[in-house]
């Protein structure tokens, strides 16, 4: 049931219509906090010190880490820290830990999470980040302490851009899908939670604070959580 939607742009004029809607389910990296963390850590951190470990270049790092990454896309291997220190030899969480200064909120996303409190909705993460991943981020961020439940894929046994993800992260969560509003910036995971049957669907296009956004051309995309406090 994808839902093709007009032009971008002409579509927030109006002031967000919150009725109807007592539930919202927020993604956290790139959805809440700035993804350029992630980006930094997979691309630049772990390359550099897998390179010192092997005695690669960088170059030679980066081509060998992409297509380990490759080979478990879409798998709950992709986001297990565990598994990255298992293959590449090297204590990832202790690597994460290391460059915690630089995890950071989207500036919006705080003053978003306060605006739901304010009208008493049920605040749910949905993340697919590993339990370790998830607490460094939480103690560094705070973010947790505006939300009702947090979920990992862990928990559910998938990634969210399965469609079994949704069936077992409802039957944890209790939410009805007609009354939920979830935001992510992983177009496959929207896609997913669409054939399921989730109404109020949000693409964070603007995850990074060093990538250019992207919208799409199926969901309804938001730079920013400004438009949903109008
Ligand atoms: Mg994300």
């Amino acid at each position: 049931m994808i839902r093709v939607l007009h032009v971008a742009g002409s579509l927030y004029n109006d002031a967000m219509d919150w009725k109807g809607i007592d539930t919202i389910l927020l993604d956290l990296d790139g959805t809440l906090l700035d993804r350029a963390f992630d980006d930094h850590f997979y691309f630049n951190v772990l390359p550099e010190h897998y390179a010192l470990a092997r005695g690669l270049s960088m170059e030679e790092a980066r081509e060998r880490l992409t297509g380990l990454y490759r080979a478990v896309e879409g798998e709950l291997d992709w986001t297990d820290i565990d598994y990255w220190s298992r293959t590449l030899g090297l204590d990832v969480p202790a690597l994460k830990a290391s460059v915690r200064h630089r995890i950071a909120p989207h500036p919006d996303a705080l003053l978003f999470l306060g605006y739901l409190q304010q009208r008493h909705m049920r605040v749910h993460l949905v993340t697919n980040a590993h339990p370790k991943s998830l607490a460094i981020k939480m103690e560094k961020t705070g973010v947790d302490k505006y939300l009702d439940r947090i979920v990992t894929a862990f928990d559910v046994g998938c990634l969210k851009s399965r469609r079994e993800y949704w069936t077992n992260s409802q039957a944890i969560l209790g939410f009805d899908p007609v009354t939920t509003l979830y935001v992510d910036d992983d177009e496959a995971a929207l896609s997913a939670a669409d054939m399921f049957g989730i109404r109020h669907l949000y693409l964070r296009s603007k995850p990074s604070s060093a990538s250019p956004a992207h919208a799409s051309a199926v969901y309804r995309s938001i730079e920013t959580f400004h438009p949903l406090m109008k």
